[in-house]
């Protein structure tokens, strides 16, 4: 049986840490679908668009992932796109109790799609966008952090603040 995954997440932007997860799911699925969400009440500093740009940049050289935008409910993504698996990264307790919540309630939604979590390498555990955003915000150096596409699309979009 093939299996197709969706990770979803809003990705803004994506970093080292959620490419660490794609990369141990494209190993595990025949296909993976990073699925970034809209999600505006997030409030997101980069499109939705920018978003799935910088995303498939990123993972260009992963043959069997690819990037999709939404803007519905995670639930009826998943379905219209025929996946039998969510993937969500875990990095920390922190993580634990809404990527808890989100799992039974998706569970609930669409009975047959199960929830998988997997742990990115160690030195990705602290990593999030919000903490990058907030870095670059300040003039931080996070090169470290994100691919050099995505560090050329904060430091233009910290100058226009
Ligand atoms: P969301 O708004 O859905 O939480 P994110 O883009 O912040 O979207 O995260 C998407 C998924 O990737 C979540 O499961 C999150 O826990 C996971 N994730 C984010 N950063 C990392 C990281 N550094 N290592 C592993 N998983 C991560």
């Amino acid at each position: 049986m093939k299996i197709t995954a969706i990770y979803p997440g809003t990705f803004d932007p994506i970093t080292n840490g959620h490419t660490d997860i794609v990369k141990r799911a494209a190993k595990l699925f025949e296909h993976v679908i990073v699925a970034i969400a809209a999600n505006p009440s997030k409030e997101p500093v980069f499109s939705l668009k920018k978003r799935i740009d910088l995303a498939t940049r990123v993972l260009a050289e992963l043959n069997n992932v690819s990037v999709r935008g939404f803007e519905s409910l995670l639930a009826q993504f998943a379905k219209q796109c025929g996946v039998q698996v969510i993937v969500r990264g875990l990095r920390a307790m922190s993580d634990f109790e809404y990527e808890f919540q989100m799992a039974g309630m998706n569970r609930t939604l669409i009975p047959d799609i199960e929830t998988i979590f997997l742990t990115p390498a160690g030195k990705y555990t602290y990593l999030s966008s919000s903490l990058v955003r907030e870095i670059a915000t300040l003039g931080g150096p996070v090169g470290d952090f994100v691919h050099p596409d995505v560090y050329a699309a904060l430091c233009q979009k910290m100058c226009q603040y």
